[in-house]
């Protein structure tokens, strides 16, 4: 369920909707607390149908193997029972303490959000791709130029450039070798920076019709209709400023992610680095009320890992079921007894 009215009531806010963040929508509706939910992306799943939803994920218990995109779907089936409430496209920008023990959380579009506990599960900020700067880009973006590939099927039988000289721009090199009709790989020095076996790959795809490897160059325009956005050419040039045109119908550029926490760094909570510090018992921040789960938190030992952030929402929510229902007795339960309960 998608709601945009501007102001709601809830039991609990979770700001971010990546694995984590939806995660902690199931602990805690299995405590019978209501959950909103805020995102700054247009869909849920965070990292994982931003970044990487057809690469398959090898440690998350119980699935020998499930791909980025699949284990959102699954979450989101999971967490259906307990309604939550979707406000995505919007980032929240304040915090502010409301009448008892209440919070007011304002997101960028103005929506309103009273809650009595907040779950920060921010992941890694507000992130976006960091863009090469050339002209007329905006043009392209969305038509023949993505910073990800949400579906390798679409570049079947594409002339494909990838720009970038990290582990991005060589899985998707040779992820797409057998569907597309040809790969340029451009990148502005002779060595590449990813994993050592994704290389040896990469050179050995260069001995065949497939696949050019072209360095050390650098992208420095684009040729095509600029009005229907489909790409021609892809211009680069070397260190000595020659340049050459490369065909191209799409253009793949990785140069990694600019990542930002943005407002949340300015709330006032105990910091380490772009890092929220917490109680790792109950997920608390150095703000009663305020937790933080996932990539976002720091406490000694902590893995960045799906499977601990889990972990860290049945925490957070055991810890906030006191703040939404104060003076009733939370008996431990397994869900193989208490079931899923349902909330409107
Ligand atoms: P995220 O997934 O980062 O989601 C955070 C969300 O918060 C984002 O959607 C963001 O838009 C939103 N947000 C941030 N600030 C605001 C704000 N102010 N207002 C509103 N919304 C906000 N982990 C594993 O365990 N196993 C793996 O095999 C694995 N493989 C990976 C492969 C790749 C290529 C990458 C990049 C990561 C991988 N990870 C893996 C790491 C894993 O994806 C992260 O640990 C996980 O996504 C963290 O989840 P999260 O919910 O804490 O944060």
């Amino acid at each position: 369920m998608s709601n945009n009215a501007f102001d709601h009531k809830t039991d609990v806010l979770i700001i971010g909707s990546g694995p984590v963040g939806l995660f902690a929508i199931f602990q805690c509706g299995m405590l019978k607390m209501k959950c909103h939910v805020v995102d700054t992306l247009e869909m849920i799943g965070g990292q994982c149908t931003a970044l990487y939803p057809e690469k398959p994920i090898y440690d998350i218990p119980a699935w020998p193997e499930i791909s980025g995109g699949d284990l959102i779907k699954n979450l989101e089936e999971q967490v259906a029972p307990f309604n939550p409430v979707y406000h995505l496209n919007q980032q929240v920008v304040e915090v502010k303490e409301g009448a008892e023990k209440s919070w007011i959380v304002t997101t960028s579009i103005g929506t309103k959000i009273h809650t009595k506990a907040i779950i920060i599960a921010a992941g890694v900020g507000a992130f976006g791709p960091n863009k090469p700067p050339l002209e007329n880009l905006e043009a392209y973006e969305g038509k023949s130029v993505f910073y990800m590939v949400r579906n390798k099927e679409s570049f079947r039988g594409k002339r494909i450039v990838i720009a970038g000289g990290g582990d991005s721009a060589l899985d998707w090199s040779i992820a797409l070798a057998d569907i597309a009709e040809h790969i340029s790989v451009i990148h502005r020095r002779p060595k590449f920076r990813g994993a050592p076996e994704c290389v040896d790959k990469l050179h050995k795809l260069a001995e065949t019709p497939k696949l050019d490897i072209v360095t050390p160059y650098q992208l420095q325009g684009l040729e095509g209709n600029a009005q229907t956005g489909q790409l021609d050419a892809v211009i680069v040039k070397d260190l000595d400023n020659n340049e050459k045109s490369i065909k191209a119908d799409v253009l793949l550029p990785f140069f990694g992610l600019s990542m930002n926490l943005g407002p949340i760094a300015t709330w006032g909570l105990n910091m380490d680095n772009s890092h929220i510090k917490v109680d790792p018992s109950t997920s608390e921040t150095s703000t009663p009320g305020i937790f933080a789960i996932g990539d976002v938190v720091h406490y000694p030992g902590k893995l960045k890992l799906i499977l601990t952030g889990f972990s860290e929402s049945a925490c957070a929510a055991h810890a906030i079921h006191p703040l939404v229902h104060p003076g009733e007795a939370l008996h431990f339960e397994y869900s193989t007894t208490s079931g899923v309960p349902k909330i409107a």
